[in-house]
């Protein structure tokens, strides 16, 4: 495993499939702000197809990269982990996880329906089921 400080390696040695997001010009990910996020055709469970681009240096890149890689540059700004979410989409095991189903949930269990502020309290949340190959399942409002 490379640590956390794992140098960009000198002389190539690329990894398998995928790259490290980084800007090659600032030398750094610390500006990447990720601009798609992909399954690979075929799917492959530990690598995304990525495009991003530098803040600072305007640059922008688009490889495949691994799932670990993308969750660093996600997670820098405070994403749940386990899942990467980015737009409307969330990735789970390196593919978007596809909607399974909708729901409503009440907020409140009004104990009467005769009192006129029901109407006010009586809120429901429209869900969507978000539900990965893998079973992984999350329900977000929609
Ligand atoms: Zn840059
Ligand atoms: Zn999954």
């Amino acid at each position: 495993m490379p640590t956390i400080s794992d140098p960009i390696v000198p002389n190539g040695a690329p990894l398998p499939k995928g790259e490290r997001i980084r800007c090659g010009q600032c030398g750094t990910a610390e500006y990447v702000i990720l601009d798609s996020i992909e399954a690979l055709t075929p799917p492959a469970a530990e690598f995304v197809d990525v495009g991003y681009s530098c803040l600072e240096c305007g640059n922008s890149y688009a490889h495949a990269a691994t799932f670990q890689d993308v969750a660093a540059i996600l997670n820098q700004r405070g994403t749940v982990s386990g899942v990467l979410q980015f737009g409307g989409e969330y990735v789970h095991c390196g593919e978007p996880m596809k909607i399974s189903g909708t729901g409503f949930h009440s907020l409140y269990a009004p104990m009467s329906t005769e009192d006129p502020t029901v109407d006010l309290l009586d809120v429901y949340l429209a869900t969507k089921v978000l539900r990965c190959r893998c079973g992984f399942q999350m329900e977000l409002p929609s």
